[in-house]
C-alpha cells in the first residue's frame, strides 16, 4: 500500500509524536495541563486509521464527557480530511457499557430491553426495602443507603465481594440491603448507573469467551483522563488490554478531581506495574497559557504533598499577570465580572478585544452561578450554563418556588401538583388522583379539591392528616404575606421549613444534597433584593421568558468540575474564600486530603485560562439575610507574588466605600451594620495582605466608574424619553414621572410603574 501522507503528525512536538507512533504496546502519557494530551491521543486514533492499523469499529476510546467524545469525533473527522463512518465505540464508560451490556444481558440475569432507572426511581426501591427491613427511613435515609451502595459499585464490589471493614455501613444492613436491593432490580429487569460497569466488568471475569472477543475487538485502547477513573474503570480496562497490551493512557495526577466520587489517582501509579515494559512519555511544553498563568498555577500546586512533580514551559509571550481582585460582597463581584466582561468585549485598555465565546466563569459551587446569572439577564449579557440546569431550572429551585407560588395564587395547580407529595406526604398516585376528581366535580382548584376531599372523609391515615397540615400551612402562610412585620424574606424560610422541605434535604445523605441545601439558601439570598415574593416570582417569570436558545456569543459559566479539558482565553474564577474554596466539607476532614483535591481543582481552573486569569472573592457573604464574613482562600496565599497582579476593587479609594455598601442593598445601609462589614474587610488578614500589596500605587480601577450611589443620585436628572436601566426589567424609556414612580416603557418586559430607586441611567 502506497504511503499516505501524514501532515497532521506536523503539527505535534517529537514527544507528542513519538506518542503517536508508538502504536504497540502500552504508553503512557503523564503530563501537565495543556501540554497537548487530548491532541495526542485524538491523533493516535487519526494516525491508526490513515495507516491502517487499524478499521474504526476495533478502536476503543474513553472521553471523560459525552461533549469531549462528540467534540474528539469531529476532529478526527476534520483531520483525516474525511468523513470518518462511525466511531461506534468512541464515548464515556457508561455510554460504550451499555452498547456492551444489551448484547450479553442474559449472563447477568437480565432480559433484552433491561430498564435503566434514574437516581429517583433508585431512592424509591432502597425506600421500600429499607422499610421493609424495619428500618426507621428518618434516620436512614434511602439517599444515604445509594450513596453507599454507589461507592462500592465504584470500587467493583458486588454484594459478596463487600469486605468485612464495611460490615458496619448503613447502621450494620448495608450489605444485606445492598444484596436485595440487586435481587430486586434483576426481578424488575433494571440496572443502575452503577451496574453499566459492573455487569460488565462481572462478564468479563465469568465468561472467558465473551472477555476474548471484546479483546479481539478491541486491537487498541486509548484513554483521556485517566487520573479519574475509578477502581470499577481501571479493572474493566485492565481485563480488556489484558492479551494485546495496546493501551494508550493520558493524565496527570495534579487534575486528579474525582476522588469523591470514587477515582483513584493510584491507577496511574499503578499503570508500570501492571503492564511492564510500558513507554513512559512526559511531554512540557504548554501551548494554551501564557508563562505568568503557568507559573501561577504551578506555585498553587507546589503546596500538594506526594506529587509526581512536573514542570512546564511555554514559549509564549509573558502577557498579563494574574489579576487578583477582592470585593465587598458576591453581588458586588458579579456586577465587576458583568462590566469587565464588557469592556474586554470591545477591547479596552491596551488588551485585544474578545468574543463572548471566548470567556468563562468557573465556579466551585453551583450556586454562586446565581449571582452572576442574575446580573447578567439584568445587565442582558448572553450567556450559557455548561454542564447542568440554570440555576431557576435546578429542582430544589422550582420546588421551592412551587410552594411561594401557591402561597401568592391558591389556584395554581401545577404548583400544587408538583409538592403535594414532596416531601413524601403519604400521598401517592391514587390519593392525588381522588385530589383531581374532586376538584373536578367541584369544579375548583385542586388546594380547594383536597380541602373537600379531607371534609368527606375521602381520604384517611396518615395522607390525610398529612395533607391537613399541608392545607393549613398554605393558608397560614398565604396570610403571613399581609403581615407587615414580617419580611418576604423571613417568610421564605418559614415556608421551606414548615413545609418540611428544607428538611428533606437535610435528612439526605447523598453527595448532591449539601449542594441543593446551598441552591436553597441561594435562593433565599436572591429574594432580598426584591420588594415582596411576588415581584420575586415576576422577576423569575421574566427570566424564563429570556430563556429560548438564541444563537450568537455567549459567556461560559459552569464548574470547576465541568471545564476540565476545555480551555478559553479569558477565564475568571470568583469566590477563592476558605469555606467555599477549598470547601468547607474538605477543611472539616482530617489529614489534608480534601484540600489537597481542592487544590487540584484551583490548578485545573488556573490552567483553563489562554491569556487572562482573574481570580476574585469577596469579603462578606450573605446567608440567610445574615452578613458572614469571609476569608481569603489559602490558595490565594499561594499565588507566587511575582505573576499576580492586585486589583483594586471599585469604591476602596476615593472613598466611595458606601457605592459598595449601597449596592449591597438597602439592609447594609444603615450605619452599624456597615461599620461592621467594614471592620471584616479590613481586619481581616487577607484584606491587609492586599493592600500590602498593592502598596502606595492607586491602582487605576480601569473602567469608568459607575457606583449605584452615582447612579441614585441621577436619577432626578431624568425626563422623559431618557433610555434608563432597570435592575429588574433591563432597559427602557421613560413615559412619565410621578414623585418616586418612574413609568417606563422596557424593550422586553412592556410597560411598567418602578420604584425610581432601583432605575440607573440615562444610558451611558
Ligand atoms: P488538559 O490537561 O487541560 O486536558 P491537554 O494536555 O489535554 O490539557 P490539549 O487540550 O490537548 O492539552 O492541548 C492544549 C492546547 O495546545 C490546545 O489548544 C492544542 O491545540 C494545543 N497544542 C497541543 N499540542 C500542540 C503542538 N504540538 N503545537 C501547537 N499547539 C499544540
Ligand atoms: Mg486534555
Amino acid at each position: 500500500m502506497a504511503a499516505r501522507p501524514m501532515p497532521y503528525l506536523d503539527d505535534l512536538n517529537p514527544e507528542q509524536r513519538a506518542a503517536v507512533q508508538a502504536l504497540e504496546g502500552p504508553v503512557l502519557m503523564l503530563a501537565g495541563a495543556g501540554t497537548g494530551k487530548t491532541k495526542a491521543l485524538t491523533t493516535r486514533i487519526v494516525h491508526l486509521l490513515n495507516t491502517g492499523s487499524a478499521r474504526p469499529g476495533e478502536i476503543l476510546a474513553v472521553t471523560f464527557t459525552n461533549k469531549a467524545a462528540r467534540e474528539m469525533k469531529s476532529r478526527v473527522g476534520r483531520m483525516l480530511g474525511e468523513a470518518v463512518e462511525g466511531m461506534p465505540w468512541l464515548g464515556t464508560f457508561h455510554s460504550i457499557c451499555v452498547k456492551i451490556l444489551r448484547r450479553h444481558q442474559e449472563l447477568v440475569g437480565l432480559k433484552s430491553n433491561f430498564t435503566i432507572l434514574d437516581t429517583d426511581d433508585q431512592i424509591r426501591l432502597l425506600k421500600q426495602l429499607i422499610q421493609a427491613a424495619n428500618i426507621d427511613d428518618k434516620r436512614w435515609p434511602a439517599r444515604h443507603l445509594a450513596g453507599v451502595i454507589d461507592n462500592w459499585k465504584n470500587r467493583a464490589w458486588t454484594p459478596d465481594k463487600v469486605p468485612a471493614a464495611e460490615a458496619g455501613a448503613f447502621d450494620g444492613k448495608g450489605v444485606a440491603l445492598y444484596m436485595q436491593y440487586q435481587a430486586r432490580l434483576r426481578d424488575l429487569n433494571a440496572v443502575d448507573f452503577g451496574d453499566l460497569l459492573l455487569h460488565v466488568v462481572t462478564i468479563f471475569q465469568t465468561h472467558e469467551d465473551v472477555l476474548a472477543q471484546y479483546q479481539r475487538r478491541f486491537r487498541f485502547i486509548l484513554v483521556d483522563e485517566y487520573q479519574d477513573t475509578n477502581v470499577a474503570q481501571y479493572l474493566w480496562l485492565r481485563l480488556l488490554a489484558g492479551a494485546h497490551r495496546n493501551i494508550c493512557c493520558v493524565g496527570d495526577d495534579d487534575q486528579s478531581i474525582y476522588g469523591w466520587r470514587g477515582a483513584e489517582v493510584g491507577n496511574i501509579l499503578r499503570f508500570e506495574k501492571d503492564f511492564p515494559g510500558a513507554k513512559v512519555i512526559r511531554l512540557e511544553q504548554n501551548y494554551r497559557s501564557t508563562p505568568h498563568i503557568l507559573a501561577a498555577a504551578g506555585g498553587v500546586i507546589a503546596a500538594n504533598k506526594g506529587r509526581l512533580g512536573k514542570e512546564l514551559w511555554t514559549e509564549a509571550e509573558a502577557g498579563e499577570k494574574v489579576r487578583l481582585i477582592g470585593h465587598w460582597d458576591g453581588e458586588e463581584e458579579a456586577r465587576w465580572i458583568g462590566e469587565e466582561i464588557e469592556a474586554m468585549q470591545r477591547g479596552t485598555r491596551g488588551m485585544r478585544p474578545f468574543s463572548l465565546d471566548d470567556m468563562a466563569i468557573l465556579v466551585r459551587a453551583s450556586h454562586q452561578m446565581r449571582a452572576f446569572e442574575d446580573r447578567f439577564l439584568t445587565i442582558g449579557l448572553p450567556y450559557r450554563v455548561i454542564g447542568g440546569p440554570r440555576f431557576y431550572e435546578r429542582m430544589e429551585i422550582r420546588d421551592a418556588m412551587a410552594y411561594f407560588r401557591l402561597v401568592i395564587s391558591p389556584a395554581d395547580d401545577l404548583a400544587f401538583e408538583r409538592i403535594v407529595n414532596t416531601p413524601k406526604r403519604g400521598l401517592g398516585d391514587k390519593a392525588q388522583q381522588k385530589i383531581q376528581v374532586t376538584a373536578r366535580q367541584h369544579g375548583v382548584p385542586l388546594v380547594e379539591g383536597a380541602a373537600i376531599l379531607l371534609r368527606e372523609k375521602g381520604l384517611t391515615g396518615k395522607g390525610a392528616t398529612e395533607l391537613a397540615t399541608l392545607l393549613d400551612g398554605l393558608a397560614r402562610w398565604g396570610r403571613m404575606t399581609h403581615d407587615a412585620d414580617l419580611s418576604h424574606v423571613d417568610l421564605a424560610e418559614i415556608i421551606l421549613d414548615e413545609s418540611g422541605y428544607t428538611g428533606m434535604w437535610q435528612a439526605d445523605k447523598t453527595p448532591e444534597a449539601p449542594g441543593r441545601l446551598e441552591n436553597l439558601k441561594e435562593l433565599v439570598k436572591a429574594l432580598e433584593q426584591f420588594e415582596n415574593l411576588g415581584g420575586f416570582l415576576e422577576h423569575v417569570s421574566l427570566i424564563m421568558d429570556n430563556e429560548s436558545e438564541e444563537q450568537g456569543e455567549k459567556v461560559s459559566i459552569m464548574t470547576l468540575h465541568a471545564a476540565k479539558g476545555l480551555e478559553f482565553p479569558v477565564v475568571f474564577l470568583p469566590g477563592w474564600e476558605d469555606g467555599l474554596f477549598p470547601s468547607q466539607r474538605s477543611m472539616d476532614e482530617s489529614g489534608q486530603k480534601g484540600v489537597e483535591e481542592e487544590r487540584r481543582l484551583a490548578y485545573v481552573g488556573i490552567t483553563r485560562a489562554e491569556e487572562i486569569c482573574t481570580i476574585s472573592f469577596a469579603g462578606n457573604r450573605r446567608v440567610y439575610g445574615q452578613w458572614q464574613s469571609q476569608m481569603p482562600s489559602r490558595f490565594i496565599d499561594e499565588l507566587p507574588q511575582a505573576h499576580v497582579d492586585v486589583l483594586t476593587p471599585p469604591g476602596l479609594y476615593g472613598g466611595a466605600y458606601g457605592a459598595a455598601a449601597a449596592s449591597a442593598g438597602p439592609a447594609v445601609q444603615s450605619g452599624l451594620e456597615q461599620a461592621a462589614a467594614e471592620a471584616n474587610v479590613y481586619n481581616s488578614p487577607g484584606w491587609r495582605r492586599l493592600q500590602a500589596r498593592a502598596g502606595e500605587r492607586p491602582v487605576s480601577q480601569p473602567r469608568e466608574q459607575r457606583s449605584s450611589v452615582i447612579d441614585a443620585q441621577a436619577i432626578s436628572a431624568h425626563t422623559v424619553g431618557d433610555r434608563v436601566f432597570h435592575q429588574k426589567f433591563g432597559y427602557g424609556a421613560i413615559i412619565a414621572i410621578e414623585g418616586d414612580k418612574l413609568e417606563i416603557a422596557f424593550e422586553k418586559a412592556g410597560t411598567k410603574k418602578v420604584v425610581a430607586r432601583f432605575v440607573t441611567g440615562p444610558d451611558d
